[in-house]
């Protein structure tokens, strides 16, 4: 079989086939395209009932929202941020956005999350906390918050962070981007933080071509975050601005593919847990590959079905077979 008989198998696909074509027909009659509109409050509101958090702030994508939500918690330029070693790089470049530097901490073997026994023993023993200010020894520098990144549609030991950082004093923002929907103890992510953020980028479980989302429980941090999101437009009638802005705004348009598509998060979930069983069942004999697991304590929402790979076991390494599944069409990426 020549290969271009054969039929791509991509990564990830968006499903448009709920409310979508309505919505946007919608936006186009009446003229409401753009950054102002009442889809882009619905979609607020929505994907802040659907998380459980009071307050939410949509932003022109997922990188966006969480370099907005380092500014919103005072993060400093040489300040440092900690961050998953296993994770897509937004969340490391939105810290040096600020000027901060990432310090990356690495993952518990068992589902691959940010490991919370790293950062007490980073504190501990390359540390010092005096009144109310983490300062990194070798550095010199003041830490100031944590983005654990729940990565892969699974949630990171999140109390366990979170625990830490009220110990230490230090800010916590949830990247959530791969994992919406996913919970810990019954808790949905997201709402362990000070901050948590999403991404609706068209691999993401749900997509608005292109979009973000802050949740909080702080409606001043919330504020806050929807002035730098809006140019820091102070008056909206004489145009003063009374810090600098970015223009950080989701559209209407784009807000109203996003209230559609959440309409039908819940199949989507089904559909992705139900792609993990099959895999998880065809995967199970073979030596070499270990799929991924879920805690006890977690939902997964097993966004992007993940092996690792022991290259002794299996006989070929992770790239190998990178290279050897795309010569059969089928779209794999390393981590
Ligand atoms: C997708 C993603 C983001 C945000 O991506 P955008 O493309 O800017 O929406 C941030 N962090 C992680 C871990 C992601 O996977």
């Amino acid at each position: 079989m020549s290969i271009s008989s054969k039929t791509f198998i991509p990564l990830c696909i968006p499903e448009i086939q709920g409310n979508e074509w309505t919505y946007i027909k919608e936006c186009l009659d009446t003229g409401w395209v753009s950054s102002v509109g009442s889809y882009v409050n619905k979609f607020e509101d929505d994907l802040a009932a659907y998380v459980g958090q009071p307050c939410a702030v949509a932003t022109v994508n997922g990188t966006a929202a969480i370099h907005t939500a380092l500014m919103t918690c005072d993060v400093q330029p040489d300040d440092e941020v900690l961050v998953s070693t296993m994770t897509f790089i937004a969340p490391v470049n939105a810290i040096r956005y600020t000027g901060a530097h990432p310090v990356l901490v690495d993952c518990e073997p068992d589902y691959w999350q940010m490991n919370p026994e790293k950062i007490v023993e980073f504190f501990q023993t390359q540390c010092t906390y005096r009144d109310g200010t983490l300062i990194n020894n070798q550095t010199g520098r003041k830490i100031t918050a944590i983005i654990p990144v729940h990565i892969l549609g699974h949630p990171v030991a999140i109390e366990a962070i979170c625990d830490i950082a009220k110990d230490y004093n230090l800010k916590v923002i949830e990247d959530a981007t791969e994992s919406l929907g996913a919970s810990y103890k019954g808790q949905k992510i997201g709402t362990f933080g000070d901050m948590a953020c999403f991404s609706f980028n068209g691999n993401k479980l749900i997509t608005t071509g292109g979009g973000g989302m802050i949740v909080t429980s702080d409606e001043a941090l919330a504020h806050r975050a929807r002035h730098l999101t809006t140019q820091a437009k102070h008056d909206a009638l004489e145009y003063i601005h009374d810090e600098v802005g970015y223009n950080y705004r989701l559209t209407n348009l784009q807000a109203a593919l996003g209230v559609a598509q959440l309409e039908q998060i819940n199949s989507y979930i089904a559909k992705k847990l139900s792609i993990a069983r099959k895999y998880n069942d065809a995967l199970k004999n073979i030596s070499g590959i270990s799929p991924m697991q879920e805690s006890p304590e977690a939902d997964s929402v097993f966004w992007l079905y993940t092996v690792y790979i022991n290259a002794e076991v299996y006989g070929m390494t992770a790239r190998e077979l990178l290279h050897k599944l795309h010569e059969e069409q089928i779209q794999t990426r390393p981590l």
